[in-house]
């Protein structure tokens, strides 16, 4: 499985904005993105005029970092939106990113980050709809039930995750039995349940040239 694997904090530095790719740290003070203002690089200070390119090239960017997806994929899920029947085409693909399942992992504060959820479903802690499931890209529909598997429950990762995470909101399209950490997909996300600050409608205008 092909992953960004360079300084993490850089990229939500050159985007201006947290990403929250780290987990506890990204909750603290410590956060370089409230420590350090200017984007990393020499040139990270007094940047020359963006380019109506530039500008729609980074909105792109900030998304396949926020999801942690790779370029080939992230393509294929601006298709898979674009062919969809209904609704708007950068909403679509925030919906699609939204659905992957270390994404909905994540968002049930089952891992304290993305990049977390990733691994801990590739080690196999989940099951989707009483199936195993270790495919971090798989997409999620309404209805689907992923639950923590019994024997992860009771570990002490688990249990250190649930404590730093117990406070996060779950969005509401997700519902959780905190006592048997099942979850359903209620219904896909609206865009004003997605926290991603983008302009989706640039990627779709950078895809369309
Ligand atoms: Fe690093 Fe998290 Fe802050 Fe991003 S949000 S800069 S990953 S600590």
């Amino acid at each position: 499985m092909a992953r960004y694997t360079g300084a993490v904090c850089r990229q939500c530095r050159r985007e201006g904005q947290k990403l929250f790719l780290k987990g506890e740290k990204c909750h603290t003070v410590k956060c370089p993105v409230l420590t350090r203002s200017k984007a990393p690089g020499q040139h990270g200070d007094g940047r020359k005029k963006v380019s109506e390119y530039g500008i729609q090239l980074r909105a792109k960017q900030k998304a396949k970092r926020f999801y942690g997806v790779l370029e080939k994929q992230f393509r294929k899920y601006f298709e898979q939106a674009v062919k969809k029947q209904e609704g708007i085409t950068g909403e679509n693909l925030l919906r699609i990113l939204e659905s992957r399942m270390d994404n909905v992992v994540y968002r049930l504060g089952l891992a304290s980050s993305r990049p977390e959820a990733r691994q801990l479903v590739t080690h196999n802690h989940f099951t989707l709809n009483g199936h195993k499931a270790n495919i971090p890209s798989q997409l999620l529909k309404e209805g689907d039930v992923i639950a923590l598997k019994e024997g992860s429950r009771d570990s002490a990762k688990f249990k250190m995750i649930l404590e730093q995470n117990g406070s996060r909101p779950i969005p509401q399209w997700l519902e959780l039995d905190q006592n048997t950490l099942t979850a359903k997909v209620v219904r896909m996300p609206e865009r004003d349940e997605i926290d991603l600050e983008v302009e989706e409608h640039l990627i779709v205008e950078l895809y369309s040239k």
